[in-house]
């Protein structure tokens, strides 16, 4: 069957942004010397910066809010689990997720390969183990979990460990103030 195919019968699935091809619907900015973006942004980056002010202001209120209520330890450890949580939140939005990024392959390879399943005929790239191709972003996915509405981009390789380290955070920083309050009415 395989060897029936030409190049000729390959066609490449069309990409939504053929201008920006290799970020798919992704935005990097602040390029390294060797032209690879430092920071990518999502296609839903607005859900990001959404969430970031929403996630990030309305615990810091809320801190600010339970202050009186907490000891000197209790400020310390809520604080120091908001600052790694926000470290944690913004890293995870804004780092690669673990893009497979497309490289140019000569006819032939792209004749031996696509067929494959491993074959995306989008990225024309060969897909690793567990990489998947997302249609929101447009692009092979490293080890893709699931695409993240909050960050508005693909959970994969690069960035799961954060994701989890991320949400340990956000869940100690709660606790500070939760143990504070309980802690407060339980005093008085
Ligand atoms: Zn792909
Ligand atoms: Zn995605």
């Amino acid at each position: 069957m395989a060897s029936n195919l030409e190049v000729k019968d390959y066609i490449p699935m069309p990409r939504r942004r053929v201008w920006h091809s290799t970020l798919g619907n992704c935005e990097g900015f602040i390029y390294s010397s060797s032209g690879f973006p430092l920071f990518i942004l999502g296609p839903q980056w607005i859900y990001f910066l959404g969430f970031t002010l929403c996630f990030l202001c309305i615990i810091f209120l809320f801190i600010i809010s339970a202050q009186h209520l907490m000891t000197p330890e209790l400020s310390i450890f809520t604080w120091i689990s908001y600052i790694l949580f926000v470290i944690s939140f913004l890293y995870t939005g804004l780092a690669d997720p673990g893009i497979q990024f497309p490289i140019s392959m000569s006819q032939q390879d792209i004749l031996k390969h696509f067929t494959d399943r491993k074959f995306c005929r989008v990225c024309e790239v060969l897909k690793e183990e567990g990489s998947l191709h997302c249609i929101e972003c447009d692009l092979c996915i490293r080890e893709k979990k699931f695409h993240s509405l909050i960050f508005g981009k693909c959970i994969g390789k690069n960035i799961y460990v954060w994701y989890k380290i991320t949400r340990v955070f956000g869940m100690m920083t709660c606790c500070g103030i939760l143990v504070s309050i309980a802690y407060a009415m339980i005093i008085h």
